[in-house]
C-alpha cells in the first residue's frame, strides 16, 4: 500500500481478528494510516507472526464498545453456521463488523480521491473477469489497482488519483461486511449452490451476493449474468441492468463466435487463445460490459480480450510437443469445473483424480467420449476407474502426476490426440499442498519431457 497520508486514520481504533494474509496487511495498512490497531487470531503461530512485526496482541471482547470497527478476517462466520465469539460479542456491542476492502474504499475517499471501483462478484469466474477487466484497463491506459479476494489483498492496493479504477473480487463473505463502498460498476456473474453452510440458503447466499449493489444510484451500472435461473431472476429485478450472457442474446453476449453489443462485434473470441469455453464467454461479456460502463473504447477492449494472457492453472497452455498441447487446469477441483474445460477440446488424454467431491466423476458422464484415455492418479483414483470402465472409457491407474505426464504424450501420440488435459475434478491435498503446487509440478513435468525429448 502506498500513497495514503500517515495520518489519514489518526483517532480510529480497530481490531483486526484472523491474522492470515490479509489481516497481517490490514494490521500494517491501518497503523501506517494512523489508527491504533490490534491483532487476535485464536491459532498461536499466527498471533506470533503479528507481534513480531511488533503489533499489539490482545482479544479484543473487553473494548469492542470503544472501537471504530472490527475487521473480520472473511473466512470468519459472524452469523451462521456459528458466530465466532468476538464477532458475537461484537454485534452484540453494536460495533461495526467490516472487511478490508470496505476500508481501502474509506481510505481513497478520505485521501480526496474520486477513483472509481468495480466490484466482481458471482459462484464461478470472479478471478478471471477481475484479471481481464484489469488487462482491458491496462490496454485502455487507464491506471488501476485489481486485488481483495484473490490477488493482493485489498489494504495492499495504492492510492489512485480520480482517473483510476480499483477492480476488486469479491466474495460473499467480504461482501456482508460492507458499509459505505459504493460500486461504479458492479458484476454477479452467475450463482449456483456453494457456501449454503455460511448463508444457511440460497436465499440468504443471494442475498449476500446482492449486496455488490448496494447504495448504487443512476449514474452507476449493474451488470448481471442471465445464464442460470437465480442470476436470471435477480436481473428481472433490476430493469436498468446490463445483462451478460456466454451463450444467448443479452445486452452484451457471445454467439459463441464473437461477442457483441447492440453497436456490432466488440471481439472475435476464436482470437482469445486463453479464454476458451461458453463460460469464458461470459467472463469476457462480464469485463466488456463493465469496461464500457467505465467509459473505456471499444478498441482496447477487442485488444484486451484478444490479448489476455490468463490465469495459471485455469485451462492454462503449460507446453506443446510434437503439435500436443498440454493443459494445466489444476484450478478445477470439483466435476463442475472439470465440465467447463471438458466440453472446450472434442478429444483429450485426461488426466484426472486426488480427493475427490461427493458424485465423483460420474456427473461428467456426458463428455466421457471426448476422452480418449484417463490417467488416473490419487487417493481416489480406483472409484474413478469403476466409473470409467461402467461408462466403457479406456483409463489407467498411474497413481502419480510425475507418472502420468509421460505416459499421457504416449497416449496422446498412439491415440493421435492433440490435447493432454490435467483437470484432476478433485482436491490436492493426497499428493500436493495445494491446486498451485500441482498445477506447477505438472508444469515443471511437461518442461522436463519436452527438454528430454529435444536432448
Ligand atoms: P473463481 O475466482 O470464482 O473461483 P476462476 O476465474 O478462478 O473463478 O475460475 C475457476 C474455475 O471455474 C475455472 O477453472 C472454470 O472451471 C470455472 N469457471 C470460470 N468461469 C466460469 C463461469 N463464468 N461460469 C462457470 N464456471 C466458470
Amino acid at each position: 500500500m502506498s500513497g495514503f497520508p500517515p495520518n489519514l486514520f489518526a483517532g480510529r481504533r480497530y481490531a483486526v481478528v484472523g491474522l492470515g494474509r490479509a489481516g497481517l496487511t490490514s494490521l500494517r495498512a491501518l497503523s501506517a494510516m494512523g489508527a491504533a490497531v490490534t491483532g487476535w487470531d485464536d491459532a498461536p503461530f499466527a498471533r506470533e507472526a503479528a507481534a513480531r512485526e511488533g503489533f499489539a496482541i490482545e482479544d479484543p471482547s473487553a473494548e469492542l464498545r470503544d472501537l471504530t470497527a472490527l475487521v473480520l478476517s472473511p473466512g470468519i462466520a459472524h452469523t451462521l453456521p456459528v458466530p465466532h465469539r468476538i464477532a458475537a460479542n461484537a454485534r452484540a456491542a453494536g460495533t461495526p463488523i467490516l472487511t478490508d476492502a470496505e476500508l481501502l474504499f474509506q481510505a481513497v475517499r478520505a485521501a480526496g480521491s474520486r477513483a472509481r471501483f468495480a466490484g466482481i462478484t458471482g459462484t464461478n469466474g470472479k478471478s478471471t473477469t477481475t484479471a481481464l477487466l484489469a488487462h482491458i484497463l491496462r490496454c485502455a491506459g487507464v491506471p488501476y489497482e485489481a486485488g481483495a479476494n484473490l490477488g493482493p489483498a485489498a489494504l495492499s492496493l495504492s492510492l489512485l488519483t480520480d482517473d483510476g479504477v480499483y477492480v476488486l473480487e469479491m466474495s460473499s463473505y467480504m461482501l456482508e461486511r460492507l458499509a459505505t463502498l459504493r460500486f461504479d460498476a458492479a458484476c454477479m456473474l452467475n450463482l449456483s449452490p456453494d457456501h449454503l453452510d455460511r448463508h444457511g440458503d440460497m436465499d440468504g447466499y443471494a442475498a449476500a451476493k446482492r449486496q455488490i449493489f448496494a447504495r448504487q444510484t443512476g449514474n452507476d451500472t449493474a451488470v448481471i449474468g442471465i445464464d442460470d435461473a437465480f442470476t436470471a431472476a435477480m436481473a428481472a429485478q433490476y430493469p436498468r441492468c446490463v445483462r451478460i450472457s456466454g451463450h444467448q442474446h443479452a445486452d452484451v453476449w457471445s454467439d459463441r463466435f464473437t461477442l457483441r453489443d447492440c453497436l456490432g462485434t466488440l471481439a472475435i473470441l476464436r482470437q482469445a487463445r486463453a479464454l476458451p469455453g461458453v463460460h469464458n464467454a461470459q467472463n469476457a461479456a462480464a469485463a466488456a460490459a463493465m469496461a464500457l460502463a467505465l467509459g473505456v473504447g471499444r478498441a482496447p477492449i477487442e485488444d484486451g480480450i484478444r490479448t489476455f494472457p490468463g490465469l495459471p492453472h485455469r485451462q492454462e497452455m503449460v507446453g506443446e510437443m510434437d503439435g500436443i498441447h498440454f493443459i494445466n487446469d489444476s484450478k478445477a477441483t470439483n466435476a463442475d469445473a472439470t465440465a467447463r474445460a471438458l466440453q472446450c477440446y472434442d478429444k483429450v488424454v485426461w488426466i484426472a483424480g486426488g480427493i475427490a467431491k461427493a458424485g465423483g466423476i460420474e456427473p461428467l458422464a456426458p463428455y466421457f467420449s471426448r476422452v480418449a484415455e484417463a490417467l488416473l492418479i490419487g487417493r481416489d483414483a480406483a472409484a474413478f476407474a469403476a466409473t470409467l470402465a461402467a461408462h466403457n472409457v479406456a483409463h489407467r491407474v498411474v497413481e502419480t502426476l510425475d507418472r502420468a505426464v509421460p505416459e499421457a504424450r504416449d497416449a496422446a501420440r498412439s491415440h493421435d490426440v492433440a490435447t493432454v488435459l490435467l483437470s484432476p475434478a478433485c482436491a490436492s491435498f493426497d499428493q500436493f499442498s495445494g491446486f498451485e503446487a500441482r498445477g506447477t509440478r505438472f508444469g515443471e513435468l511437461v518442461h522436463a519431457l519436452a527438454a528430454a525429448g529435444a536432448a
